[in-house]
């Protein structure tokens, strides 16, 4: 039973309305915290497809609409990840429900706070994935040879 009081202290991350912007936050951030509030709450199935338990390749899996989206987790920020959905393709936020239910997930994880805090294998813009093909994304740790 959830409460329908909003709580006075709030120790946690408040609440978010779907429908009135906060004012304290930006356009963009409240879209992001909106999905960060939604994929939270979500009951998806989870198949980690990669070698490594956190910056790796997900399937995330939507039991009720049958549909599934790879999502690639290389960080904690806007932009570090990568998904398949067609929200992640146009909200130019740099995450979606799907991203955000992946890192819920993985943060539970023992060993998450050390590998989020070193940050991510390797960065790439969003938009990389967005343009080539998926498969750079979900290639195994880079191994053309890169010489300095
Ligand atoms: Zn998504």
């Amino acid at each position: 039973m959830k409460s329908q009081r909003a709580p006075d202290r709030s120790v946690k991350e408040p609440r978010l309305s779907r429908t009135h912007p906060p004012v304290h936050l930006a356009p963009a951030d409240w879209q992001r915290a909106l999905r960060r509030q939604f994929g939270r709450d979500q009951t998806f199935g989870l198949e980690n497809r990669g070698d490594q338990p956190f910056f790796s390749e997900f399937v995330v899996v939507n039991p009720q609409s049958k549909t599934s989206y790879r999502v690639a987790i290389r960080g904690l920020n806007a932009g570090d990840n990568y998904c398949s959905c067609p929200d992640y393709a146009t909200n130019e936020l740099g995450t979606c429900k799907h991203i955000e239910f992946v890192l819920a997930r993985l943060e539970k994880k023992r060993g998450a706070k050390t590998a989020f805090a070193g940050g991510g294998v390797r960065r790439f813009p969003s938009s990389t994935c967005a343009t080539t093909a998926h498969a750079r994304c979900t290639s195994a740790p880079d191994r053309t040879a890169r010489r300095p």
